[in-house]
């Protein structure tokens, strides 16, 4: 599959158009944002690090029946995905606390949740995704009552698979944002990516940050933890 027409351009991928209306390219980039775009970086071999350990991810849960954009990997930087159209929601997940929550609300950081806590977000740079509760989402039109019982579902069976998926690796899975999409039937998936830019993950052992943090807080060696990460899931 070729890349036809470039689409759309985000802090962390490209998109293209195939010769299949219902198909489009992803193009990971060698860049880092945080704090909603003001701090910025390139370094080479971060988008391929991400494209891989997102296909082995998005794999993994299609193997345990959570369906996805994904297709199929094509090649360094490229993944064939669904075209679906965005909902416009961040949903994190959290099941230690720390980041925003901290700060927001004063709670320290490392605490273990007894479940699982989800959080939305309203998708807009603009606005910094201000984070808003299910009555927002719904009843300003950016998803139905019943796609935000499923996102929440979807969800939580993500949380599960995954944090046994890295628990088993040394890996404590600490938080992640998701974001869901629509195919041209309207069916609801998983969609953009699941990698270290999106996800905290801490070595159980050490508590060594082998994420996104690393760029955030300046602690140096950040593509050191993605290829961490990668030797881990990959192994
Ligand atoms: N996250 C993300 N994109 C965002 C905001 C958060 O991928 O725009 C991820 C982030 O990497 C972390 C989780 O969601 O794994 C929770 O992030 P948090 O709300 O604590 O925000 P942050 O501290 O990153 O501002």
């Amino acid at each position: 599959m070729e890349k036809k027409d470039f689409i759309y351009e985000g802090k962390a991928k490209r998109l293209y158009t195939t010769e299949d209306p219902d198909l489009v390219i992803v193009e990971y980039k060698d860049s880092f944002t945080a704090f909603n775009g003001v701090k910025k970086a390139t370094m080479g071999g971060k988008g391929e690090l991400n494209n891989k350990i997102s296909t082995k991810l998005f794999e993994y849960l299609a193997s345990k029946g959570v369906e996805s954009h994904f297709v199929r990997q094509l090649d360094d930087i490229h993944q064939l995905v669904k075209r679906v159209q965005i909902v416009p929601l961040e949903v994190i997940v959290r099941n230690i606390t720390t980041g925003s929550l901290c700060k927001r609300l004063g709670v320290k950081e490392g605490m273990v949740l007894v479940r699982p806590m989800i959080e939305f977000s309203y998708k807009n740079d603009e606005l910094g995704d201000p984070l808003i509760n299910d009555d927002h989402a719904i009843l300003l039109g950016w998803a139905t009552e019943e796609e935000v019982a499923k996102i929440r579902a979807i969800s939580i069976k993500v949380d599960e698979i995954l944090k046994e998926y890295f628990a088993a690796r040394g890996v404590t899975l600490v938080d992640f944002k998701l974001e869901f999409g629509k195919d041209s039937k309207g069916n609801l998936m998983l969609a953009d990516e699941i990698s270290p830019d999106t996800c905290r993950f801490w070595d159980s052992s050490t508590g060594d940050r082998l994420d996104k943090d690393r760029f955030r807080k300046d602690l140096g060696n950040v593509l050191g933890a993605y290829e961490e990460i990668w030797k881990k899931i990959s192994a």
